[in-house]
């Protein structure tokens, strides 16, 4: 005769088992929650680690991850904005941060909120603009960290050499072209690629 399945030895081994041992859930929140080491909780930005280059958004699945590049103030700024209500807490944004640090996935896992502002995590970043035609290059400090992993290397371009000079001190802000027009004399300037070449040729 088949037996109850709740009569199973295998079945009643385990019930006595769990009679005896301490319960496997958690008292939070009466108490806090210690997670381990590799717990996944919150993506969190750190400023001084971020360069703004935006490999983040670029990763992350469910692009929970929003890119604004503001023009429009006097200092142009990128703004990362990660919307942790749409966010999957699967960490390829920390994984692929090119700085490794930029951002990270934290501990926090009470993340309830009331406001907009409670789900959203932002960074700014100063972004550095071609002296010739004012078209975006990338985030300023994305070129100095650049140019400090580049070493030597990074005097081949005018552009790096310059956004690694302004962050040591040794350089100036930039000038502005007089008319947008890339000239000869501007190959020494904060350029883009397009510029870069027009220059080169130009008068
Ligand atoms: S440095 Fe890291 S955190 Fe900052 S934008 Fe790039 S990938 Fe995102
Ligand atoms: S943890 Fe995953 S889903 Fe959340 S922001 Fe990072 S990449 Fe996007």
């Amino acid at each position: 005769m088949m037996l109850p399945s709740f009569l199973q030895p295998r079945i009643l081994a385990q019930a006595l088992k769990a009679l005896f041992s301490a319960p496997y859930t958690t008292k939070f929140p009466a108490e806090p929650f210690e997670p381990i080491d590799a717990f996944r909780g919150r993506p969190r930005f750190h400023e001084d680690d971020c360069i703004g280059c935006g490999a983040c958004a670029n990763v992350c699945p469910p692009k929970c991850i929003d890119i604004v590049d503001d023009l429009e103030g006097e200092t142009p700024k990128r703004r990362l904005i990660q919307h942790l209500d749409g966010c999957i807490w699967c960490g390829q944004c920390a994984r692929y941060c090119p700085t490794g640090k930029g951002i990270q996935m934290s501990h926090e896992y009470d993340c309830a909120g009331f406001k907009p502002e409670d789900f959203e995590e932002r960074v700014e970043k100063e972004l550095l603009m071609c002296e010739v035609c004012g078209e975006t290059l990338a985030p300023t400090d994305q070129l100095r960290w650049l140019a400090k992993r580049l070493g030597p290397t990074a005097y081949a371009n005018p552009t790096l050499l310059l956004a690694g000079g302004q962050g040591l001190g040794l350089v100036g802000p930039g000038v502005k072209s007089h008319d947008g027009t890339p000239r000869r004399g501007e190959r020494m300037a904060v350029q883009c690629p397009k510029c870069r070449r027009k220059t080169a040729f130009a008068a």
